[in-house]
Parts: C-alpha cells; sequence; structure tokens
C-alpha cells in the first residue's frame, strides 16, 4: 500500500496541498477528482518526488520517501501529452526503460511484444510517432509507463488532450489494461466520467484538500456535500 499522511506543499504565498491523507491499496485503481487549480498535479509530482512537501509523509510499503529520490521510487509517472521521442519508432519507445535497465535484446523484444498486445497494438512497433493518432500516442506512453511494472502508476489528466469519443473509448480501455497489468494506479482529472470509467475508487479534492474518498459507488451515491454533488456531475 502507499500512505500519504498530512501532505502539504507550499508555494509563496499558496498552499496548493493541504494536509492530505490518502491511502493506496496495493492494485486498486484510485481517481483524485477535482477543479482546474485545485493543486492534483502537485500532489502527484510530491507522491512522485517532484516537489518538496512542507510537511507530512509518504510512506510505500512501510518505507519513508522522504530521503528516496524520484528515480529510485519505482514510480511511473504519464502526463497528458505523452511525450515519445519523435525520432524513434513505437518499439523502442516502448522498450527504452528496458534499455536502461540494461533488459537484453531479445528478452527485451518479447516484452515490448507483450506490453503493446495489452495496449491493443500489436504490429504497431515499426511505426513512428507522427504517423500515429493521439489515441494511439496516448497507448504508446501508457505501455512504455508500464515497461517496468511501476510499483505505482501515477497518471495526470492521461485523456484530456483526445476528443470526447476517443476518450470514452480510451477510458474503458484503460480501465481494463490496468485490471490486467494489476498495477496500483493513482489518477487525476477534473473530469468526473473520465474517473468513473477508469477507477475504483474515488477521492474529491477542493482547494488542496480531500473532502471525500471511498469507493467509486459509495461517493456517488453520497456526495460529502453539495459543492461535491454537483462536481460529481449531478444536475443543479
Ligand atoms: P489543473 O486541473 O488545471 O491541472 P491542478 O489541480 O493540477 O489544476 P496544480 O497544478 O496542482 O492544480 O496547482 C495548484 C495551485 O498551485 C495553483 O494555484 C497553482 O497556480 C499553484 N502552483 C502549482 N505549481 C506552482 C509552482 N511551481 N509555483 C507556484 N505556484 C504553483
Ligand atoms: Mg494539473
Amino acid at each position: 500500500d502507499l500512505e500519504v499522511s498530512g501532505l502539504t506543499v507550499r508555494f509563496d504565498g499558496t498552499t496548493a496541498v493541504d494536509g492530505v491523507d490518502l491511502v493506496l491499496p496495493a492494485g486498486s485503481v484510485t481517481a483524485v477528482l477535482g477543479p482546474s487549480g485545485c493543486g492534483k498535479s502537485t500532489l502527484l509530482r510530491a507522491i512522485a518526488g517532484l516537489e518538496q512537501p512542507a510537511s507530512g509523509s509518504v510512506v510505500y510499503a512501510g518505507q519513508d520517501l522522504a530521503r528516496v529520490p524520484t528515480h529510485r521510487r519505482g514510480f511511473a509517472l504519464m502526463f497528458q501529452d505523452g511525450q515519445l521521442f519523435p525520432h524513434q519508432d513505437v518499439a523502442s519507445n516502448v522498450g527504452y526503460p528496458l534499455r536502461l535497465r540494461r533488459v537484453p535484446g531479445q528478452q527485451r523484444a518479447e516484452r515490448v511484444e507483450e506490453l503493446l498486445d495489452l495496449v491493443g497494438l500489436a504490429g504497431f512497433g515499426d511505426r513512428m510517432p507522427a504517423t500515429l493518432s493521439g489515441g494511439e500516442r496516448q497507448r504508446v506512453a501508457l505501455a512504455r509507463s508500464l515497461a517496468v511494472q511501476p510499483r505505482l502508476l501515477l497518471l495526470d489528466e492521461p485523456l484530456s488532450a483526445l476528443d470526447r469519443g476517443l476518450r470514452e473509448r480510451l477510458a474503458g480501455d484503460l480501465h481494463d489494461i490496468l485490471r490486467r497489468a494489476g498495477t496500483t494506479t493513482l489518477l487525476v482529472t477534473h473530469d468526473h466520467e473520465e474517473a468513473f470509467a477508469i477507477a475504483d475508487r474515488m477521492a474529491v479534492m477542493r482547494e488542496g484538500r480531500i473532502v471525500q474518498v471511498g469507493d467509486l459507488a459509495a461517493v456517488w451515491e453520497h456526495p460529502a456535500d453539495a459543492w461535491s454533488a454537483r462536481f460529481l456531475g449531478y444536475a443543479e
């Protein structure tokens, strides 16, 4: 499990993340849902070790990560634009984290095949990123994030750059891919439909604080207050 306790991140004047407590059970997919500017990306970055918290702790499997740098946490991060290497084909992009770990060529090729199959892109290994659709690029980025079986997958609005139809289809696929891979996942988004489609647990965030957390259905059926209800997509 990952346990976040009292996590607070400040930027000069503002408190972007304000005493967040959050437990991510191993293998669960949790969505943090909240409006623009409420501190979602900052929370993810702090968990990844990319922001220095003013106070609080991030503990993984009993180990306090305060002194563990980002690249040693074993977490994978994926941002909304996917960020592929434009001059490398799909297979090289997906295999890149394996190459860094000096996984031998044959073994790497097999793992890349497996990953492309997992994200529904079998046979795409030779394609260049520029020839892919936005949704295909996102899948390649996801395959690359899963290449080294991260202890925790952190997704920052992974689908927000895509159009509505594609977003809906990919959200369903992402749900299945994450369950099959068994990866503990934290996803942040301002889109409640994206959260409902992908996650099984939900935390609602407002002004740096988690105002409610629980199973998807429980949060949906019992919004904490009128603000949450509106944000979860209930009509006025
Ligand atoms: P969005 O949905 O628009 O991506 P968010 O919930 O991810 O929003 P954050 O990016 O975490 O929000 O920002 C939270 C607050 O912290 C905002 O007020 C933002 O302006 C501020 N902030 C974020 N990063 C910095 C920074 N490096 N320096 C100063 N302020 C920052
Ligand atoms: Mg953000």
